[in-house]
C-alpha cells in the first residue's frame, strides 16, 4: 500500500553536471597534472580571455574569490578610511565586509519591493544626505545584481557621474546576464564575479574574476592580486593580496565555460515553467525590464512570515529544499550594525521575512520541476 517516497529533490546538483562534462573535465585536468604549473598556469590566461569574450569585455582578470574581486577593485581605487560606499542591505554579507575591511564606511540603501535589487531614488536620496552631513567622502557605490538580475545601471551610472562615484558591479550571482542586450561585465567602471561553487558558473572551490574596459585598472588588478608587484616579481609597489585563482580552477571552469550557454538557457526555461504554474498562488520574481537574468536564485514571496515559514516546512516535507537569502539585512548583522547611521530600510526588513528560494539549476528533470510546483500549490 504505502510507497517508498521518492528522494528529495537536489537545490543544487553538482554531481549530475560533472557527469555531462565529465571527458572534457578529465582532459583539462590532466593537462594541468601534466605541466605542474598550479599557480598562473597558462589555463588561468586561457580562462581570462574566454570569460572576457563571453561578456564582451576587454579586460578580465581571474581572482582568489568574489570577495577578493571586491577587495581588490576597492583597494585599486584606494577607498579607505573617511570613505562613505553606498550599497544595498539586502545582500551577501561580502559587499558590505569589504568597504569596513578597508576602513572606509558603509552606507545602507533599501531595494526596490519587487526586483530586489538597489531602489536608485533611496540610493539618489542617500548620497545627498551623506553630502549634506558632510562627515564621509561619497566615493563608490556597490551595485549588487541580485538573484541573477541586473540592478539598475543606467539610473546607478547617472547618480555616479554626477556625484563623481566610483561603481562597482556586485556581479557575484549574475555573470551571464543581460541589460538592455549586454552581458554583464561592461555595465560599471568594474565588474566583480564569483566562481563559488553554487553560483551559476562555478568552480570546485574559490574563485573569482574582475572586468574592466580600463588598462590601468586591469594592470592594477593584476598587481595587487600578486602581493603590489611591479614589473619584476621582486619589485613591491604597493601593498597588495595573495588574490590569485589557481590553475587547476581554472581549468574546470574552462570545462564548465563550454556547456554555461545551454545551462542559462535550462535555468530561464525553468523560470518560465515556475512562473507559469505559480504566479497565482504565490508572488513570483518580477523582471528586471529588458533584461535576461542568469537565475543564481528563483525567489517567491509570501504574504508574511508565518506563511513563508509554513510554506518552507510543508515542501521540505514534500521532499522539496529551499533556502532564505536573506534571512536578516546586512544593517542588523551584529557584526555591521554599528557601522550603519539608523536609517529605516523597511523594504530589506520586509523582504527577509517573506521570501523564499525554489530549487533552480540546469540538472532539474521536467518531474522534479513539476514536483516543487505541486508541493507549492499544495500548500498554497
Ligand atoms: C557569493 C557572493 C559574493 C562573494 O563571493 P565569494 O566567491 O564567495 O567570495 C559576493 N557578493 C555576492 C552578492 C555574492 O552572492
Amino acid at each position: 500500500m504505502n510507497s517508498v517516497p521518492p528522494a528529495p529533490v537536489a537545490f543544487l546538483d553538482l554531481k549530475a553536471q560533472q557527469a555531462r562534462i565529465s571527458t572534457e573535465l578529465r582532459r583539462r585536468l590532466e593537462a594541468v597534472l601534466g605541466h605542474c604549473q598550479f599557480v598562473l598556469g597558462p589555463e588561468v590566461a586561457e580562462l581570462e580571455a574566454a570569460l572576457a569574450a563571453f561578456c564582451g569585455a576587454t579586460h578580465c582578470v581571474t581572482v582568489s574569490s568574489g570577495t577578493d574581486a571586491l577587495q581588490i577593485a576597492m583597494m585599486a581605487e584606494g577607498i579607505g578610511r573617511g570613505d562613505a560606499v553606498f550599497l544595498p542591505a539586502f545582500t551577501y554579507t561580502s559587499t558590505a565586509e569589504v568597504p569596513l575591511l578597508l576602513g572606509a564606511t558603509p552606507v545602507f540603501v533599501d531595494v526596490d519591493p519587487r526586483t530586489f535589487q538597489i531602489d536608485v531614488a533611496h540610493l539618489a536620496a542617500r548620497v545627498a544626505e551623506v553630502r549634506a552631513a558632510g562627515v564621509l567622502r561619497p566615493r563608490a557605490v556597490i551595485g549588487v545584481d541580485l538573484f541573477g538580475q541586473p540592478a539598475d545601471w543606467p539610473a546607478i551610472a547617472e547618480i555616479a557621474a554626477r556625484d563623481e562615484l566610483f561603481t562597482l558591479d556586485d556581479c557575484a550571482q549574475s555573470f551571464g546576464a543581460r541589460l538592455h542586450g549586454s552581458c554583464l561585465g561592461t555595465v560599471a567602471d568594474a565588474t566583480a564575479t564569483s566562481f563559488f561553487p553554487s553560483k551559476p558558473l562555478g568552480a570546485y572551490g574559490d574563485g573569482g574574476a574582475l572586468f574592466t574596459e580600463s588598462a590601468d585598472r586591469a594592470a592594477l588588478f593584476r598587481s595587487l592580486r600578486t602581493h603590489g608587484e611591479g614589473t619584476t616579481r621582486y619589485e613591491v609597489l604597493r601593498i597588495g593580496m595573495n588574490g590569485r585563482m589557481d590553475t587547476l580552477q581554472a581549468a574546470i571552469l574552462l570545462a564548465k565555460l563550454s556547456v554555461f550557454e545551454d545551462e542559462l538557457a535550462t535555468r530561464s526555461r525553468i523560470a518560465a515553467i515556475y512562473d507559469r504554474r505559480l504566479g497565482n498562488a504565490v508572488t513570483i520574481p518580477a523582471r528586471v525590464p529588458d533584461s535576461e537574468s542568469a537565475w543564481a536564485i528563483y525567489a517567491i514571496l509570501l504574504p508574511d512570515e508565518a506563511s513563508r515559514d509554513r510554506m518552507q516546512a510543508g515542501l521540505r516535507a514534500s521532499g522539496v529544499p529551499t533556502a532564505i537569502y536573506y534571512p536578516r539585512p546586512l544593517h542588523q548583522q551584529p557584526a555591521y550594525r554599528d557601522a550603519h547611521d539608523g536609517t529605516a530600510l523597511p523594504v530589506s526588513e520586509d523582504l527577509s521575512r517573506r521570501i523564499l528560494a525554489l530549487p533552480i539549476h540546469p540538472d532539474l528533470t521536467d518531474e522534479d520541476v513539476e514536483r516543487v510546483c505541486d508541493a507549492v500549490l499544495a500548500v498554497g
